[in-house]
């Protein structure tokens, strides 16, 4: 799907519609909404009301009780969810959140105010579970649930990536992505879901992976990063597979095994445990940490979580270290221990290279493999030559999830500043909890819905753009393997000439491994730059940074950190 030109696309109107909202029905317009979810997957799932639809189609074919199953759905949503009755209704409608939405800023579409969003859903509930509501209806903002309504809402919350941003912003703590995650459940409740979520999870649930791939192709793909890590270093790595009595698990996003650019963030994780001599093993089974569950329902988010723990248990390790993703933190962090734990067969996550005890994953057993990594430098246990990055210009994409969901904010930037001499943070409102969306996240990825995808990026594309004028970015990094398949194209699109990593691709690319041979490329083959004295000594610009160190990991002892062992 090809979209307009950029200059088109900048052409944004923010005036609204000469009709109010709920008189102005939804258009389905080509390029601004995913393809819905395939009968086939949705039976794989067990997921009411398979069938063939499509949103252009006047007739959904829903069922006939319909709407008392989006109501009772609601209803009981709210007796199990005490956020979801506050969320509808301590709303004041202050408009704090209105303008802090990538769609709405990209879009100039009223109803992707996270606001007005929001109230797609709570016109729905006045109507129905309010006396004010019943009696008053339009005067206090309720209406009634009909088809009309329910194809804005199928527009419009599969045009939100469930990213949280506007949240930072509310003064009661509104999240209008939890409002989204409800009103997608209820969607589902009819078989209403978009494909790229759909076939993914049911692929998932099959094989054990969103890319639907075999044991033996997961472990062809593994072999190929140990043979290309073998080309540029002459190293060779044997990394285990589905091993019992292994010390540690490890379980990364499909994304990195399978696709570029994130099989080069897969080759520095193999390097980094080859490094330090970690006891690990990879999982078939579990070999998946995205959770594409989380865009559908708790329920589907919880059959796929599950995985993690039983493996863990079925091998016997001791703790889990995860790869860089997004949701999959958000659901790791926030639901996997009450969901699918406790996990009290693991034991609480203790570095065996550091002794640091990661504190701060005691009930989950699973550390971010930037805390790992942090922590690894902070005790100067790692061999590093930065200058190999010395090409890269490198600024970082705060992901939405382990930046809100789990604030993660520090460990990447610290791990980037020893591993890199040229690092530039983007604008303050644009970073750490303040960051924007790719515009891709929560299923929304699909090249059919590349327009929307592409203005919802337009906000981070913008502050990438700033640091490529001012100070010659050439590199965008990110912890999340959905960044690293949607930034691309976004930065093609709005930022020529700016590439994306993830940081440890960039840690790989430093790493000096014992007997490595002298390295003449970089993990994509690119030729390393220069050696200091052949060529310009301060190399494509000047860090915004002082002295590799600053705030480290989030446990461990607060020591200076090396850049060698
Ligand atoms: S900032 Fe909060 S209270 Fe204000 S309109 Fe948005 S959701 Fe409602
Ligand atoms: S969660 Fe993100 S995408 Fe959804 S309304 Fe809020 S800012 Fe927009």
């Amino acid at each position: 799907m090809s979209a307009p030109k950029p200059q088109e696309l900048l052409k944004i109107s923010h005036r609204p519609p000469r009709t109010g909202w709920m008189d102005t029905p939804v258009q389905f317009r080509r390029g601004t909404w995913c393809y819905p979810g395939k009968a086939r997957s949705l039976e794989v799932l067990d997921l009411p009301f398979p069938r063939q639809w499509s949103p252009e189609d006047d007739d959904w074919k829903l069922p006939p009780n319909w709407k008392e199953i989006v109501l009772e759905g609601l209803r009981e949503r709210l007796h199990r969810f005490r956020s979801l009755q506050i969320f509808m209704d301590a709303c004041v409608r202050c408009g704090a959140c209105a303008d802090k939405c990538h769609f709405f800023i990209g879009s100039g579409d009223p109803k992707n105010m996270p606001v007005l969003r929001a109230e797609l859903l709570r016109s729905v509930y006045r109507r129905e579970f309010t006396a004010a509501g019943k009696l008053l209806g339009r005067m206090v903002g309720a209406r009634d649930l009909d088809e009309r309504v329910l194809k804005e809402w199928f527009y419009y919350f599969f045009q939100c990536t469930e990213c949280r941003r506007c949240s930072v912003f509310c003064p009661f703590g509104i999240d209008t992505a939890e409002i989204t995650i409800i009103a997608r459940e209820l969607l589902n409740l009819l078989g209403l879901n978009v494909d790229w979520i759909a076939t993914p999870i049911a692929n998932c649930y099959r094989t054990g992976n969103h890319l639907g791939l075999l044991p033996h192709a997961f472990k062809d793909m593994v072999d190929f990063c140990v043979e290309e890590i073998q080309n540029v270093t002459g190293v060779g790595i044997e990394p285990t597979f589905n091993r019992k009595g292994a010390e540690i698990l490890f379980v990364a996003p499909s994304g990195d095994v399978f696709a570029d650019p994130g099989i080069y963030t897969f080759m520095g994780y193999l390097m980094l445990f080859h490094a330090i001599g970690l006891d690990y093993t990879l999982s078939t089974y579990a070999s998946e940490g995205g959770n594409f569950g989380l865009f559908t329902s708790h329920e589907v988010m919880k059959r796929l979580n599950a995985k993690i723990y039983a493996e863990a248990k079925r091998l016997g390790v001791k703790w889990i270290i995860g790869g860089e993703c997004g949701h999959m933190w958000r659901v790791l962090h926030q639901y996997m221990d009450t969901m699918n734990g406790p996990a009290d067969f693991l034991e609480e996550p203790v570095s065996p290279i550091t002794g640091t005890r990661f504190e701060n994953a005691r009930s989950t057993r699973m550390v971010h493999i930037c805390e790992f990594t942090a922590d690894l430098m902070k005790h100067g246990r790692l061999n590093l030559d930065p200058s190999r990055n010395d090409h890269l210009v490198v600024t970082f994409h705060d992901s939405c999830n382990p930046s809100r969901a789990m604030g993660l904010l520090d460990e990447p930037r610290y791990i980037i500043r020893n591993v890199c001499r040229h690092f530039f943070d983007m604008p303050e409102n644009t970073i750490r909890e303040y960051t924007f969306c790719c515009g891709s996240g929560a299923g929304l990825g699909p090249d059919e819905n590349l327009e929307m995808r592409l203005r919802g990026g337009l906000p981070r594309a913008n502050a990438v753009k700033y640091v490529h004028e001012k100070y010659g970015v050439n590199t965008l990094a990110c912890i999340c393997a959905i960044d690293r398949a949607a930034l691309p194209p976004l930065m093609d699109y709005w930022v020529p000439g700016v590439g994306v990593t993830g940081v440890h691709e960039l840690v790989g690319n430093a790493l000096i491994l014992p007997d490595e041979d002298e390295r003449t490329t970089d993990l994509r083959g690119n030729p390393l730059p220069q050696p200091a004295g052949t060529g310009d000594p301060s190399g494509p610009g000047v860090s915004d940074l002082d002295e590799p160190g600053g705030p480290g990991p989030r446990s461990g002892p607060n020591t200076a950190p090396g850049r060698e062992a």
